[in-house]
């Protein structure tokens, strides 16, 4: 470990604030430019977060191209460009199996270690921290980040004391599942060195619904539909997918993508779901009148179960004004044309989200028009480095939060030490 430009009144070259993604992956490429680092982290252990990533699997990169990544990235892809070009999803691979943790490409470009063990990926960068010589403090919470003496940064613990270092990264994570330690200290620290802050809503989460009917069909979940969004007349939100029926409303991968992508009045948005993406409208209702008169004897039921799950028809009965016992011989053209038409835009009354702690992702963070993109150095106080979730950028889910947290902090990491080893 080298000790660099560390004068005697300051602790290291570096002080990294958070052990998840995004700081230890500072701490590592600052100690490996040549700096004397210190981690702290308020927990008892390293990557509470990451432990549950990927359902325990941790998907920790995506191999999309770089247009495909910003595609992604709802807010500020550009603000990403450096980060993600100077490390890149390989860096990020490379770099995980030099530490002996290998990995594998999935569906969707998805990356997960071979060991499908999202502890593993804490283990191997806590242990190229520790070969680097970083020096990882746990059971240490910041209190606060000033400026200090001699164009110094003071990091007050939490506990007593202050440690003075030339660059100080803040990687704090924003404010979801804050039970991981993620409860937003780095907003804090960025307003009391002059940032501004813009507001923080929940990302990547589930949506709470104005009708009570997705509630009765808790627990199912219907694969291959397409859910869109529009605003007046734009088109915000087209995918195909997978989605859930839950106790609040709904979840499940599309509608977390599309929870990133709803304005903030909900009211504005007009969510629809498609069932039978494959078919056109006409094809919709040939496929009715199919199924209508081969079931020409039967209940309403005895259609709706050729088309969506069985547990569905009910309640789909109920939201097209029928009754699915009714026999389908008395089932007018309008009413057939009313099925066609709630199979192919059924209306999803989306009020609002779950709360923000219940969130993959934190929306809105570190204002990033008053960060420098290059360096991931504060443009308000020298010295001062932002690095992953706590920055006002979140994405889709991949893997490319993760590796905006691993791009973004390997960027302070080294800028960091640059600037420490130089300074006087
Ligand atoms: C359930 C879930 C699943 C997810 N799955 C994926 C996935 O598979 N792939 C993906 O790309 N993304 C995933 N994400 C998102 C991803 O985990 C985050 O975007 C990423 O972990 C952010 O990294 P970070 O280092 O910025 O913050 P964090 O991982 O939140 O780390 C911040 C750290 O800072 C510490 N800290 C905070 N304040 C202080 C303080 N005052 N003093 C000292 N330490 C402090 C915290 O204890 C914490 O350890 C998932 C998120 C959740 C909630």
């Amino acid at each position: 470990m080298s000790t660099g430009s560390m004068s005697a009144r300051t602790a290291c070259d570096v002080i990294v604030i958070g052990g998840g993604a995004a700081g230890m992956m500072a701490a590592l490429q600052a100690a490996w430019a040549g700096a004397s680092v210190t981690l702290l982290e308020k927990n008892e252990k390293l990557g509470k977060k990451l432990y549950i990533t990927g359902k325990g699997r941790c998907n920790v990169t995506n191999v999309a191209e770089l247009d495909e990544f910003f595609a992604s990235v709802p807010r500020n892809p550009r603000f990403l460009n450096a980060a993600l070009r100077q490390f890149t999803h390989e860096d990020t691979t490379a770099t995980l199996d030099m530490l002996g943790m290998p990995t594998k490409v999935e569906r969707g470009g998805r990356v997960f270690p071979v060991s499908d063990k999202a502890s593993d990926v804490t283990r191997a960068l806590a242990r190229g921290m520790k070969d680097a010589g970083v020096q990882v403090c746990l059971n240490t919470e910041v209190a606060r980040v000033a400026r200090g003496e001699d164009g110094l940064l003071a990091v007050r613990l939490a506990q007593g004391g202050t440690l003075l270092s030339p660059c100080v990264i803040v990687a704090t994570g924003g404010v979801s599942y804050p039970s991981t330690g993620s409860t937003g200290d780095g907003y804090r620290f960025a307003r009391d060195n002059g940032h501004t802050v813009t507001p923080l809503r929940a990302s990547l989460v589930g949506l709470t619904m104005e009708e009570k009917w997705p509630t009765l069909l808790q627990g199912l979940s219907l694969k291959n539909v397409r859910v869109s969004a529009r605003v007046g007349k734009k088109k915000i939100f087209d995918e195909l997918g997978e989605m859930l029926f839950t106790h609040f409303g709904v979840s499940g991968p599309l509608i977390l993508s599309l929870s990133s992508h709803l304005p903030e009045d909900f009211s504005q948005a007009a969510v629809t779901l498609d069932m039978k993406p494959a078919l056109t409208d006409e094809q919709v209702d040939l496929r009715l009148q199919r199924e209508f008169a081969q079931n020409a004897r039967k209940q309403l039921s005895s259609v709706f179960v050729e088309l969506m799950p069985a547990r569905m028809g009910p309640v789909f009965a109920t939201l097209c004004g029928l009754s699915a016992d009714a026999p389908v011989s008395q089932i007018t053209r309008e009413q057939r044309q009313t099925i066609g038409h709630m199979l192919k835009a059924l209306p999803l009354r989306v009020t609002g989200t779950r709360p923000i702690e219940e969130a993959i992702v934190t929306r809105g963070g570190v204002d990033v028009t008053e960060i420098t993109p290059g360096t991931m150095m504060s443009r308000k106080t020298e010295g001062l480095y932002f690095a992953g979730e706590v920055l006002d950028v979140d994405a889709h889910t991949g893997g490319f939060n993760l590796q905006i947290a691993f791009s973004t902090g390997a960027l302070a990491g080294k800028s960091a030490a640059e600037r420490a080893l130089s300074w006087q």
